[in-house]
């Protein structure tokens, strides 16, 4: 454990824009180097997909669940998305962040604009897919939504891309080696912050000191 606050990445992306692999790749590459990571699992009312398990890719609840958890102020963020709603769970974020680990958000733009307002030192990165025609392959190929979802999705992606000068960063997901490359660069600029380096460089400075007062 670091001793300090663990840092927020907001990670953000049009549906389809390969931010989950992307977010899991670095992860995966994080704790090889023993830093602690968090997933920030979300609430939604969608129903799951296929392959899709409660607890691990989300908490499947219902609306009138839903809604409570808004009112007892559960969520750090939460937004309707193509007929869902869609939570951060305010007590998980904190309580890993608190314990020195690096949490990740997979949301849309609407909650990540939330996240900034009410997190200011969150480090934001915008997703962006390469082309219009990649992005509709990759939401066929996934294969999870039917014809008239996709193109849904792809008119609500274009409104969402418009949103990218808001992040700290942009990456475009032309590659998906160089894409985790870029946001492994991301996570490792934001572990150097000052304000993480404070306990050790403040250890190095005062043994510094002590020795010239001794000298
Ligand atoms: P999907 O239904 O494809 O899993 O997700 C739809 C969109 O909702 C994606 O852009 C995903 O990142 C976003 N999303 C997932 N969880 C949350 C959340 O907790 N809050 C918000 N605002 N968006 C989320």
């Amino acid at each position: 454990m670091s001793g300090t606050t663990g840092e927020l990445f907001i990670v953000a992306s049009p549906s389809g824009g390969g931010k989950t692999t992307i977010i899991r790749r670095v992860m995966a590459a994080m704790a090889e180097l023993g830093w602690p990571s968090f997933f920030s699992i979300s609430h939604t009312t969608r129903a799951p997909r296929e392959g899709e398990r409660h607890g691990v890719d989300y908490y499947f609840v219902d609306r009138p669940a839903f809604r409570e958890m808004i009112e007892t102020g559960e969520f750090l963020e939460w937004a309707e998305y193509v007929g869902n709603f869609y939570g951060t769970s305010r007590a998980a974020v904190e309580a890993q962040r608190a314990a020195g680990h690096d949490v990740f958000l997979d949301i849309e733009v609407q909650g990540a604009r939330q996240v900034r307002e009410r997190v200011p030192d969150a480090v934001g990165v915008f997703i962006l897919p390469p082309s219009l025609e990649v992005l509709r392959e990759r939401l066929v190929t996934r294969g999870k939504d039917a014809p008239a979802t996709i193109e849904r999705r792809i008119r609500i992606a274009t409104m969402e891309m418009a949103e990218y000068h808001r992040f700290d960063y942009v990456i475009i997901n032309d590659r998906l080696d160089e894409a985790v490359q870029a946001l492994g660069a991301i996570v490792h600029a934001a572990r150097l912050r000052t304000r993480r380096r404070e306990p050790l460089a403040q250890r190095i400075l005062e043994s510094f000191q002590s020795a010239l007062v001794e000298a």
